[in-house]
């Protein structure tokens, strides 16, 4: 059997995919076998490229060497050590690194194993720090519209995505939700940022009348949501929201799990944006997919809040067996090495400009409402045929996909988003297929 052959007794009953129509999917798979650099390779042998850096964290592309065999390394020389109570250096190492690269100020680590436990983390610290401060009364939690945050019980309830909310009837209580900025009548098709709606993050202050800023703890942006179909914020929004919060003692929360390493050109979100929350999730392009972790950076003010009380006392009741995993942080040392060596972190500012304007030759194309970019980021969105919303989203990902282009569907939308090594011409081919499809859909 070659590497990329199904065995013919593959059996696809007992995996329960996520996030997937199980019975429509397994009636006709889609199955990568092997990656290399920007593509993916079927199991009948075809190379895909890759447009969303698998899902937003492939960042220095796949099959890499380096990480393979600090991986490797580590398992023989410590496979696991406790997370709480016994160190490791090698987590101390990381947590280093990643302090030196963070926007400035957000130099303490806490480490997670995903960008859900990331959000629960950060989530909680906001909750524990407000107590510590004296400020026990603010335990609402806000996230806004459109958000996507994970899926635990905190992500999900401050998530603003219907159909992740609808299926389960319980959510956290006094969560509350500010409004989005999708705006297509004032916003289709600019460029980087749309020039209107900074006025919306005035919501914040809506809600503060609403429940009262001394029972608010924090609120929880994603600075481009993703999932949702890459919604780059209004020009002076993210700034209005964090004069907003300091002006009611709120803490911000930016959940960069997408937008972290380098995916605007820079290396964090809040560095594009000149805008430094007070929390900020990480996951995904900290190891560059290869190994699960996540980590939240908290800024001074924050962990020192926390760091009060006895000595001998634990500071925060919490964190997962797998917090700081040695074999993940060799993963991530392995990827920040890559990140530095080849200049990914900043790699997609000189590469902005070439993709944003690729993306908008798709303008005027069949059914194209909207196109939105930031760094490189991107999403094409159709409209929705009447009767089944998201239907033509999932055709355009599927013929894609038989003809060479694999990216992130979200409804009607497509989020393009490649590894950050790519070079113009996978933009041009990736542009080039994905423009063919417009046509064919149609
Ligand atoms: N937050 C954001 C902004 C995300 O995009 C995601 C995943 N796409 C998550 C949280 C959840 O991350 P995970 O799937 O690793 O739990």
């Amino acid at each position: 059997m070659t590497l990329h052959q199904i065995p013919n007794t593959l059996q696809t009953d007992a995996f329960w995919m996520p996030f997937t129509a199980n019975r429509q999917f397994k009636a006709a798979p889609r199955m990568f076998a092997s990656a290399e650099g920007m593509h993916y390779t079927t199991v009948d042998g075809r190379k895909v490229i890759d447009g969303s850096a698998g899902l937003w964290c492939v960042n220095a592309g796949h099959g890499r060497r380096q990480i393979a065999a600090a991986v490797e390394k580590q398992l023989m020389n410590l496979d696991f050590a406790p997370s709480f109570n016994m160190g490791h250096p090698i987590a101390f190492d990381f947590a280093e690194r990643l302090a030196a690269i963070a926007p400035k100020g957000l130099d303490r680590i806490f480490f997670t194993n995903s960008g859900s436990e990331s959000v629960d983390t950060a989530l909680k610290i906001a909750l524990a720090y407000q107590r510590a401060a004296g400020q026990a009364t603010r335990t609402r939690l806000l996230g806004r519209e459109r958000g996507y945050h994970g899926v635990g019980f905190g992500g999900m309830s401050v998530g603003g995505m219907v159909n992740n909310r609808r299926a389960f009837a319980t959510h956290l209580p006094g969560v509350d939700h500010i409004g989005h900025t999708y705006d297509l009548a004032r916003n289709a098709f600019s460029k980087d940022l749309p020039a209107h709606g900074a006025e919306l993050a005035d919501d914040l202050e809506r809600l503060v009348n609403l429940h009262g800023a001394e029972t608010i703890a924090a609120v929880i942006v994603e600075p481009v949501p993703g999932s949702t179909g890459v919604l780059p914020p209004p020009q002076g929004y993210l700034q209005r929201l964090r004069q907003l919060c300091d002006k009611h003692g709120i803490l911000l929360i930016f959940d960069e799990v997408i937008t972290g390493f380098g995916r605007l050109g820079t290396p964090f979100a809040a560095d594009y944006f000149g805008v430094t929350p007070d929390l900020m999730t990480t996951a995904k392009g900290i190891t560059n997919g290869t190994v699960p972790m996540g980590a939240v950076f908290c800024s001074r003010k924050v962990h020192d809040g926390l760091m009060v009380g006895p000595e001998n006392a634990m500071e925060l009741f919490h964190g997962y067996t797998y917090s700081a995993h040695p074999v993940a942080c060799a993963a991530g040392l392995a990827t920040l090495d890559i990140y530095k060596d080849e200049g990914l972190l900043t790699r997609g500012a000189s590469m902005a400009e070439y993709w944003r304007d690729a993306l908008h030759q798709l303008k005027g194309l069949p059914n194209v409402i909207d196109i939105r970019n930031v760094g490189l980021m991107g999403a094409v969105e159709l409209a929705p045929r009447k009767d089944a919303p998201g239907a033509r989203g999932y055709e355009l990902m599927v013929d894609c996909f038989n003809r060479g282009l694999y990216f992130r569907q979200s409804g009607d939308a497509v989020a393009v988003s490649p590894p950050l090594i790519v070079e113009r011409s996978h933009i041009d081919e990736m542009v080039s297929i994905l423009g063919d499809a417009i046509k064919r859909v149609a």
